[in-house]
């Protein structure tokens, strides 16, 4: 039997080790952290739970994927449900949008709040599913840094289909030339920030997104967002993968021209294949002991940051939904202090999410779970203390936009 090396046990990680694992492999995963997620973790502090990273669950059928290749049924690891509402909006001006995952009914929604032409909204979202099913797999499948990439044989047929507007405006360009109401572009700008990317500079090719959102459906994973780490696990040992917790991979064994292994703790474990899923700057600097390579990774230009209070509320909140983004009044500021300055901006767009409004036991009752993130510019080291502050302070600011429902002055952890 080959052996394989996973480095990592985030959700990448876990999809690999279980996709080797149904091909025949024996797979050996290595993780520094006591336990499986990465990114996708949890924080249990006073009977409230928040996920710390991930907190919008799109396109299960990625995972039900890797339960159906496996031969297992998905129910037997984990439950998930649709959510009818995929945002609700706020504005300064106290106007509230709820992003219905029904098209017609959010170009309903829509036009009621802000006058937005709903036939506008309806072929937005049409485009996006065209560009998504034409353009999504090379888009989101292959990497654009590889040459091999723009030479695949599907890439005309993308380019023909993603045309001018996605690939040479920007995404505020081309939302711009869609709709008449500047809500409706600030919503459909947001989507953007879901790769970290500024809209007044990305292509309008991210109009893509809103479909995976819009019409794919966002859910709600039973048990909040880790329960799909450990419902990936449970299955990875089922398949026999072997995990190894609190063992940090020093070095990837290369043996002439190939990787040949791990170095885990001083000791090695030799293996006939390795796979990486630490971030790719880490793995060439430290795994492969290639800076140059390392170098390359950091002169691409960095993706916007974020800025995470987790916040358990002594009351509830009857105005807010599972995710509620507050908005700034000024789009393009906040991204010039994001991108040009470095800055964060006073008057932030915040987004909450409560995963008590789904689920019993994710909150005391009577209260509520906030996972409160502010988009934030990428620094090479910590947040200075004050902006911490000052950036908690303006989110309780932001309080008079969800009227009649005010936020109490102080959180109380
Ligand atoms: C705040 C935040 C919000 C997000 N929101 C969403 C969202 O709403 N929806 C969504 O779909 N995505 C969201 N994302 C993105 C999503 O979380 C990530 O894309 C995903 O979790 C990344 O998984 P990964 O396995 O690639 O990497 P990671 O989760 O980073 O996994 C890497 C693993 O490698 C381990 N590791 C690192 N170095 C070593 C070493 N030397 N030896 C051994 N182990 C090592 C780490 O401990 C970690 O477990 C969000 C991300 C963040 C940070």
């Amino acid at each position: 039997m080959q052996t394989v090396s996973v480095v990592g046990s985030g959700i990448g990680g876990l999809a690999t080790a279980i996709r080797l694992a149904v091909k025949g492999y024996q797979v050996d995963v290595f993780e520094k952290n006591q336990g499986p997620g990465g990114k996708l973790s949890v924080i249990r502090n006073r009977d409230f739970i928040f996920d710390a990273g991930p907190s919008l669950f799109t396109q299960p059928g990625n995972l039900e994927e890797l339960f159906s290749l496996a031969g297992k049924d998905i129910r037997d690891y984990f439950r998930y449900r649709s959510v009818d509402i995929a945002c609700r909006y706020f504005f300064e001006d106290g106007r509230q949008v709820n992003a219905y995952t029904s098209a017609e009914a959010f170009a309903g929604e829509l036009q009621a709040v802000t006058g937005e032409d709903p036939t506008a909204v309806l072929d937005y979202l049409r485009q996006s599913e065209r560009v998504y099913e034409g353009v999504g797999t090379i888009f989101l499948n292959y990497s654009l840094h590889k040459p091999s990439t723009w030479l695949h044989r599907r890439i005309l047929t993308a380019m023909r289909i993603a045309g001018y507007d996605h690939l040479f405006r920007t995404l505020d360009e081309f939302n711009r030339s869609r709709f008449r109401t500047t809500e409706a572009v600030q919503i459909f700008n947001r989507y953007a920030t879901y790769n970290g990317s500024n809209p007044y500079r990305a292509p309008g090719m991210l109009s893509l997104i809103p479909h995976l959102e819009q019409n794919q459906g966002t859910f709600y994973p039973e048990g909040g967002m880790y329960s799909i780490v450990d419902a990936l696990y449970r299955l990875a040992l089922d398949l026999g993968v072997r995990f190894h917790f609190n063992r940090r991979v020093e070095r990837i064994l290369v043996r002439q021209g190939r990787a040949a292994g791990v170095v885990a703790d001083g000791e090695q474990h030799a293996s006939d294949f390795v796979v990486s899923n630490v971030d790719a700057y880490f793995t060439y600097l430290r795994l492969l002991q290639d800076p140059a390579r390392a170098e390359k990774v950091l002169r691409r230009e960095r993706s916007s940051s974020a800025l995470i209070f987790y916040w358990g509320m002594a009351k509830e909140f009857p105005g807010l939904h599972l995710h509620n983004i507050f908005f700034t009044r000024n789009y393009p500021e906040e991204f010039r202090h994001l991108f040009d300055l470095k800055k964060m901006y006073a008057d932030p767009t915040v987004y909450v999410n409560i995963t008590a409004k789904m689920e019993k036991g994710q909150a005391p009752e009577g209260k509520e779970n906030w996972f409160v993130m502010l988009n934030a510019p990428a620094l090479a080291g910590p947040y200075p203390e004050e902006d911490v502050r000052a950036s908690r302070r303006q989110v309780i600011d932001k309080g008079h936009c969800m009227a009649p429902v005010q936020i109490p002055g102080s959180p109380p952890f």
